[in-house]
Parts: C-alpha cells; structure tokens; sequence
C-alpha cells in the first residue's frame, strides 16, 4: 500500500477520494498523480468529473479530506 504524500498536489482533486486507487508519483519539485484506470495515465488536474470514479472506502478512524 502506498502512503500519499504529506502534501497532496491538487487537494480539490477528485482522485484522491477515488478506489482506483491513484499512485503519487513524485519528482524532486512536483508530485504527479498516476490514474491506473485511464489510458492516458496522467489526467488533467485538478479532477473534478470522471467517469471511472469509485469512492474509496471510509477507513475507520482515520481523517477524511473536506
Ligand atoms: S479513475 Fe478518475 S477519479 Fe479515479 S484516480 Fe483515475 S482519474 Fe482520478
């Protein structure tokens, strides 16, 4: 499993609620953010519509994104 980044690039970015789930890909100045399910890897973001969304499962105690 792999941990997002502190920082999360595009907060508003409808990927980083989705089961997909998105690999953060990171370069020393930028995070990028890799959609496994799209065939063009790299979705314009921030995401704010998409088709293949699935929202991923609440984890218990854990703190949710507004
Ligand atoms: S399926 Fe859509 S919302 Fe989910 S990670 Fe890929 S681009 Fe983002």
């Amino acid at each position: 499993m792999e941990t997002p980044p502190a920082v999360l690039p595009f907060p508003t970015s409808l990927c980083h609620r989705c089961a997909a789930p998105p690999r953060y890909v990171q370069s020393k100045t930028s995070t990028f953010i890799l959609c496994p399910l799209l065939p063009q890897k790299y979705p314009p973001q921030p995401v704010h519509a998409c088709a293949l969304f699935r929202p991923k499962p609440l984890a218990s105690g854990g703190s949710e994104l507004s």
